[in-house]
């Protein structure tokens, strides 16, 4: 193994925190751990090393971010265009692993794929890229990545997500989200064999939330009857509940949401009730007015995006299912999803049992569940595991 010293870059010093954290599995280091960053430009790929100068590894640095480090190897990297290469590879060959009965999924997922700061997500002949970081957005870095994309893919395009908070975050130029291989920008993905259309500059995130894909696939096996999907963008549950239930209402405060949803109901021949509204508003007048349900999903946006959001958050979650147990008949299903990290299992768990206490509900746990595989999550990064999606029977 060669010598970090060996690849001339400018040495990031870390205190005994930072250096235990990167020792632990971890891969970031914060601002508040970072010692000096002697000759480090915004984006430099740096040299990291403890508060002795013992090297730890090499990595991406951020001049803006509170995250200032994002390790890439514990060892030297003379090339990082063939690391990022050999990484891509590999993220590739695990998602031929684990991708079942899918042409929509996540390709790269950050630091998850050891690839931080970069998310690519396929949409059947289409990729689209989320550039993260300062070091990725690099001209050289995004050449190394559309290359090695188009060659290994061979997509008909590839469009570029840009999310303009990221981008101010990390003091980058504001850019626009756009073509930036080939000219298609539309197509028809299928997941668990619904079919969904997918417009590559439209919607949310990249378009889609891929990390339910699995879930929706779950719960199908135990919805019935009629069905509500609170916050249902463009109808992922709703379209999987649809065939084996007699009625489906999706609700959600996005009209161009509901708009593609209701164009993904059609392409799948499926009936369903679209009603936009606060979602909050609609089950306090709908558990108030006699409404029932035998399968809720409630699958809102994040609700604790830092941890001091989390008092809050549970708040506004045990409401939310405090109302969807009161609505549901007896033998219904309740789907309760929490996307954001700061909500641990255990929290979620605690909150529905809290909740069923105040609704003098019986429930059972059926299923914990989490993120679809082609989301990984890495043992020592416990900020990749952030989904988590509870299936109860509730008597
Ligand atoms: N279940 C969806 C993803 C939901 S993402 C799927 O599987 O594809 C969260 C959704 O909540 C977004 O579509 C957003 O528009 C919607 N939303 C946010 N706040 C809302 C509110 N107060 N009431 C209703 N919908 C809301």
């Amino acid at each position: 193994m060669p010598e970090n010293a060996a690849v001339p870059r400018p040495a990031v010093k870390v205190s005994p925190r930072g250096a235990s954290r990167l020792k632990n599995g971890h891969v970031w280091v914060y601002r508040s751990d970072i010692v000096s960053t002697a000759g480090a430009t915004p984006g430099s790929v740096v040299t990291v090393t403890d508060h002795r100068g013992k090297p730890l590894g090499t990595a991406f640095y951020s001049s803006t971010s509170q995250i200032a480090i994002r390790l890439i190897s514990q060892d030297a990297v003379a090339d990082i265009s063939s690391l990022l290469r050999q990484r891509i590879a590999e993220a590739v060959a695990y998602r031929e692993l684990v991708i079942r009965d899918t042409d929509a999924y996540r390709i790269v997922f950050s630091e998850a794929d050891a690839l931080p700061g970069i998310i690519v997500d396929r949409y059947s002949d289409i990729l689209s890229l989320q550039v993260l970081t300062q070091t990725v957005d690099s001209d050289h870095l995004r050449q190394v990545l559309i290359s090695e994309l188009s060659e290994r893919l061979k997509p008909s395009s590839i469009v570029e997500r840009v999310d303009p908070r990221v981008r101010e975050l990390e003091s980058l130029p504001p850019r626009d989200s756009g073509l930036i291989l080939g000219d298609k920008t539309s197509t028809v993905v299928t997941m668990n064999g619904v079919q969904f259309h997918h417009d590559a500059l439209e919607g949310q995130k990249t378009g889609a939330f891929l990390d339910q894909r699995e879930n929706y696939a779950a719960i199908a096996q135990f919805a019935h009857g009629d069905a509500l999907d609170a916050f249902c963008y463009q109808g992922g549950f709703a379209l999987h509940l649809a065939p084996r239930c007699s009625s489906v209402t999706g609700v959600d405060s996005s009209r161009p949401a509901l708009e593609a949803a209701d164009r993904n109901a059609a392409l799948n021949g499926r009936e369903v009730e679209w009603i936009e509204a606060n979602a909050f508003d609609l089950l306090k007048d709908y558990s108030v007015s006699d409404h029932h349900y035998d399968t809720i999903v409630l699958d809102p946006p994040a609700f604790a995006k830092t941890k001091r959001d989390l008092d809050a958050a549970m708040r506004g979650y045990k409401e939310l299912n405090l109302r969807a147990l009161k609505m549901l008949r007896p033998g219904g299903v309740l789907v309760s999803c929490s996307c954001s990290y700061h909500v641990s299992p255990t929290d979620l768990v605690e909150m529905l049992a809290n909740a069923a206490q105040d609704a003098h509900r019986q429930v059972r746990l059926v299923e914990l569940r989490g993120q679809a595989k082609d989301h990984p999550i890495v043992p020592g990064i416990p900020e990749t595991s952030y989904l988590k999606c509870a299936i109860l029977s509730v008597s």
